[in-house]
């Protein structure tokens, strides 16, 4: 029973319905109360009336104050709101038992009747009102009815109890009633709570749709997406494989033209030169045609690719390819073979002259000087030419023999071109045999000096010797410094045999009795860009005691054309070490006056070839002349070499000269015969000045 009133369920709802009654519930209650009151106006029972009103009116608003404030803002709880309201309805039905049980004793059965009618009313009203919550209902009319009952008992009337069962009936109609009413309302309650259940499910199954098909929808789109996506990567990953196909292709393609190309100068290499040899000797075949090779090889540029660097020399090569490409036909091949070898394959030649004339055109202008690093660099090249069919009919034995007439070309002086001739094989064959005899030439004791004395203008007097180097090998006898220096120099010998000579001379000099007679070395290029040869100079220099200052150093012009600067620096050094430097050849290069005043040059040689012809030229002879003016003002030294006559010998004093050196006088002397020389002089050598001041009239 208990369960029924409390269902955790249904209760809430029912309070709720409930209190929202209170306010019409206790309306009707209060309007009955001072009904009652005015019915009984100024009657006995006007007091009991008044205190009804008051206490029903002050229970009524109090209950509703609890309710409303359950209601609105839920200010106490559920357990405590229903407990005050069963509290105050228990109240006014008290009130009202108490006033009904007044009622037996009332003298007006009118006004009775009246007030138990009313009473009836409330009864009847409160069933519709709180049967929602049955003890409510129950504590509300209980009171009432016992109070009705008993007053209707002890009335005085003869039927006074069939009124009472009546009235018991009336009161068990009522408490049916109103359990049928808690009852639907109980239904109606739950129903209206599941019908809300129904719709939470319902609107959380709608929800959870419209979010599956949302999460459908998403994932439609995540999948397209993601096959977009994947086409995309497809694409890429099919872009990749074409880059990465192209690139191999590309690495295949260089590397392939890596094989047949030179990589500083892109030209062909020797690979694919013989292949298109081959090709060009099988046109020619067909054609009935000739076909030229042209053997190229740069002069001087082992000195330049030392000295400038290797930088420069690679510019060098690159220009190189540049100008042979502007010389050519379109249709002639030019590769690099390696180092500063070029070759060119002429095809379809007419005759010897076009190969001739496509050479000279060649030689000419690589002679153009290149510009360079801000260097000015002049080089030439040696031609060495073989035609097909008369000098061989293979790619090999035609590169062979144009590469022996270039060495021809290159003997004979440099910058010319020369025709492969078959003797010329056995001058190659002697070459190589004459470089594996220079190696064992300085441990076989095959080399030895000779020194040619320099006399002064002035006095006759020989105040200086040019030492010179001589090979005579074992098997080959005598061999010129011509031949065998450049040999030196190639092969990288010149370093140890110039040692060797600087050795040679300052012990010579050691075993000399006092003179002031001064020595002079040459130096090739090579030796000059070498830091330990001053190391051993300065080392030997201090060993012997002997004045530097009459050690002289004889080098050439092309090394100051080269690298200037480094030149400067090691002339700087070898001339703070107390030596004297001469600058050979005078007059054959390109040598600018300004640098006769930037380097420490202490003496000219005016080269032979300039001797040979200042008696027969007369320009020549005045712009000897002014080389001598121009070196006496600038403190410098000059020495004629290759004096040979009388005449030449004249001109020379007559022009101021300083020094001469020359067959005139002596050929370079064996060292014993050099002490005999040097011991009679000048008695010798006066006759020569004998002679001129005789022609001349007037004395030195
Ligand atoms: P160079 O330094 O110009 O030497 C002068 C050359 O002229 C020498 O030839 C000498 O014998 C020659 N000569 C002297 N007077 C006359 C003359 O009146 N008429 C003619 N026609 N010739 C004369 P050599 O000894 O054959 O030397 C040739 C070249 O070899 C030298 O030219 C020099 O460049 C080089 N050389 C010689 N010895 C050495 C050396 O020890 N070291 C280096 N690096 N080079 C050397
Ligand atoms: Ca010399
Ligand atoms: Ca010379």
């Amino acid at each position: 029973m208990l369960k029924k009133f409390t269902d955790k369920a249904t209760l809430p709802d029912q309070a709720k319905i409930l209190f929202k009654s209170s306010i019409s519930g206790g309306l009707s209650n209060i309007f009955a109360a001072w009904m009652i009151f005015v019915l009984v106006y100024e009657t006995s029972y006007m007091s009991d009336a008044l205190l009804l009103g008051i206490t029903i009116t002050v229970l009524t608003i109090i209950r509703t104050i609890i309710t409303e404030a359950y209601l609105k803002q839920q200010k106490f709880s559920l357990k405590v709101s229903l407990g005050s309201y069963i509290l105050f309805t228990f109240s006014v039905g008290l009130i009202w038992a108490l006033f009904e049980y007044t009622q037996g004793s009332h003298n007006d059965e009118e006004i009775r009747n009246i007030i138990f009618l009313i009473n009836f009313g409330l009864i009847a009203g409160s069933t519709a009102i709180l049967s929602v919550w049955l003890p409510a209902f129950l504590f509300y009319v209980i009171p009432q009815a016992i109070a009705i009952f008993y007053v209707f008992i002890n009335l005085d009337y003869e039927h006074n109890f069939f009124i009472a069962f009546t009235f018991l009936i009336f009161m068990a109609v009522m408490i049916s009633t109103s359990l049928k009413i808690n009852r639907t309302r109980k239904k109606e309650i739950s129903l209206t709570q599941n019908n809300e259940e129904l719709i939470l499910d319902l609107n959380s199954e709608i929800d959870m749709r419209e979010r599956a098909q949302m999460e459908t929808e998403k994932g439609k789109q995540q999948l397209e997406f993601k096959v977009e996506e994947r086409t995309r990567e497809l694409q890429e990953a099919n872009i990749y494989l074409e880059k990465v196909i192209e690139k191999k292709e590309e690495a295949e393609r260089s590397l392939q033209h890596l094989a047949y190309h030179d990589e500083l100068t892109n030209l062909p290499n020797k690979n694919l030169l013989v292949d298109r040899i081959s090709q060009s000797i099988k046109i020619s075949l067909r054609d009935n045609q000739q076909m030229a090779i042209l053997f190229l090889d740069l002069d001087r540029f082992k000195t330049i690719n030392d000295s400038l660097g290797h930088i420069i020399g690679d510019k060098l090569l690159k220009e190189v390819a540049v100008r042979l490409h502007e010389t050519l036909r379109e249709h002639d091949t030019v590769s690099r073979n390696g180092g500063d070898e070029f070759v060119v394959v002429l095809e379809k030649l007419k005759s010897y002259n076009e190969a001739i004339y496509i050479a000279k055109k060649v030689i000419n202008n690589l002679t153009r000087p290149f510009d360079i690093h801000a260097h000015k660099i002049h080089i030439g090249a040696s031609i060495g030419i073989s035609v097909y069919p008369s000098d061989g009919d293979s790619p090999l034995i035609l590169l062979r023999n144009a590469d022996t007439a270039m060495y021809r070309a290159k003997k004979a002086g440099g910058n010319q071109l020369q025709f492969y001739d078959p003797s010329m094989s056995n001058q190659l064959r002697d070459r190589l045999e004459l470089e594996n005899e220079l190696h064992t030439a300085l441990s076989n004791n095959e080399f030895y000096l000779v020194y040619q004395p320099q006399i002064s203008a002035e006095t006759g007097v020989t105040i200086g010797v040019e030492s010179l180097l001589r090979w005579n090998n074992n098997k080959h006898g005598e061999i010129p410094p011509e031949r065998f220096v450049p040999l030196l120099e190639e092969t990288g010998l010149i370093y140890t045999v110039g040692e060797w000579v600087i050795r040679q001379v300052i012990g010579f000099m050691s075993s000399l009795s006092e003179n002031d007679v001064i020595f002079s070395i040459n130096l090739s290029a090579l030796q000059c860009s070498n830091q330990e040869l001053l190391n051993f100079l300065e080392e030997e220099i201090r060993k012997s005691g002997i004045d530097p200052s009459r050690i002289e150093f004889e080098i050439t012009e092309t090394l100051l054309i080269n690298d200037f600067v480094k030149t400067q620096s090691f002339l700087d050094k070898l001339h703070s070490l107390g030596c004297t430097i001469a600058l050979d050849d005078f007059g054959t290069g390109y040598t600018s006056m300004t640098y006769l005043a930037k380097l420490p040059i202490d003496v000219i040689k005016i080269d032979k070839t300039l001797v040979r012809n200042i008696g027969k030229n007369y320009n020549l002879r005045s712009i000897v002349n002014a080389i001598v003016t121009m070196s006496n003002s600038l403190g410098v030294k000059n020495i004629f070499e290759g004096v040979e006559t009388q005449s030449e010998l004249e001109t020379i004093i007559a022009m101021n000269g300083d020094i001469i050196q020359g067959y005139l006088f002596s050929k370079p002397l064996s060292e014993v015969d050099l002490l005999r020389w040097i011991g009679c002089e000048p008695a010798d050598n006066v006759k020569y000045f004998d002679t001129y001041q005789k022609n001349n009239k007037s004395p030195v």
